[in-house]
């Protein structure tokens, strides 16, 4: 929805899931925004994300839930397994009236580079949206006029209203604004990977996401 004040000019600072989508709901609301990204190339890696209802309505006013859908699957049954022995604590029936009249929006399961691919390209597709690659911010500076950017590449810089903090885990910018220390690690380790369906056996199923 359009604003009723004077659009602004949005530095993003970050090009994954959570940069794009940043950039392109502050395009949507009518202002300006200019995206950097420290890698040469947008890209993301990982294997698979699960969208719970919240996030596929978050994509649906992004207007990015239909090139979604197009690649994401949405499976009937949501399994809760035993770590350990592998069996079935319990599951939610994704697709009966209890979940429907609830939930407007479908539970997805999609590929982090599909998901990442959909909201880069309506990133390109909207006028209000600058991408640039190959430009690793290394400080921001606030002043009563905005924030300055500056950046580890020769001569690059960035002056904006505001500066929006999307440089994931370790983030610089969270450092420089409120410097809590690296992120704690909880000691817990999962090992996520990617196999075609038909080498699922025993409990897991095509026909259902696990947790
Ligand atoms: C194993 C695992 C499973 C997960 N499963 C799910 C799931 O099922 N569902 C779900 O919703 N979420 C899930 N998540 C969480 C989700 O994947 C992440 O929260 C999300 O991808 C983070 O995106 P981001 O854009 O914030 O950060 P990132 O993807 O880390 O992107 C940060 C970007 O900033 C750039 N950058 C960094 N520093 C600078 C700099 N100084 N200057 C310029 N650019 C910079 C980086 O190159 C990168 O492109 C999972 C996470 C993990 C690890």
């Amino acid at each position: 929805m359009p604003v009723t004040s004077s659009p602004l000019h949005i530095a993003v600072v970050g090009g994954g899931i959570g940069g794009l989508a940043a950039a392109l709901a502050t395009a949507r609301a009518g202002h300006r925004v200019t995206l950097v990204e420290r890698a040469t190339r947008f890209g993301e890696m990982g294997a698979g994300l699960q969208l719970a209802p919240n996030a596929s309505l978050a994509l649906d006013e992004l207007g990015v839930l239909g090139a979604v859908r197009h690649t994401a699957v949405a499976p009937p049954r949501l399994v809760m397994m035993d770590a350990l022995t592998g069996h079935e604590v319990t599951a939610l029936d994704l697709r009966g009236t209890a979940y429907t009249d609830r939930f407007a929006h479908p539970y997805l399961v999609t590929h982090r580079t599909d998901l990442h691919a959909a909201l880069l390209s309506a990133c390109q597709e909207h006028p209000g949206v600058t991408l640039r690659t190959g430009h690793t911010v290394t400080g921001a500076e606030q002043n009563g006029l905005g924030v300055h950017l500056s950046f580890a590449e020769n001569h690059a810089e960035l002056t904006a209203d505001a500066v929006v903090a999307a440089d994931g885990l370790h983030s610089r910018l969270r450092q420089s604004l409120v410097n809590d220390g690296e992120p704690v690690c909880s000691r817990y380790v999962a090992f996520r990977g990617a196999l075609p369906t038909g080498k699922m056996t025993g409990p897991m199923s095509r026909h259902a996401a696990g947790a």
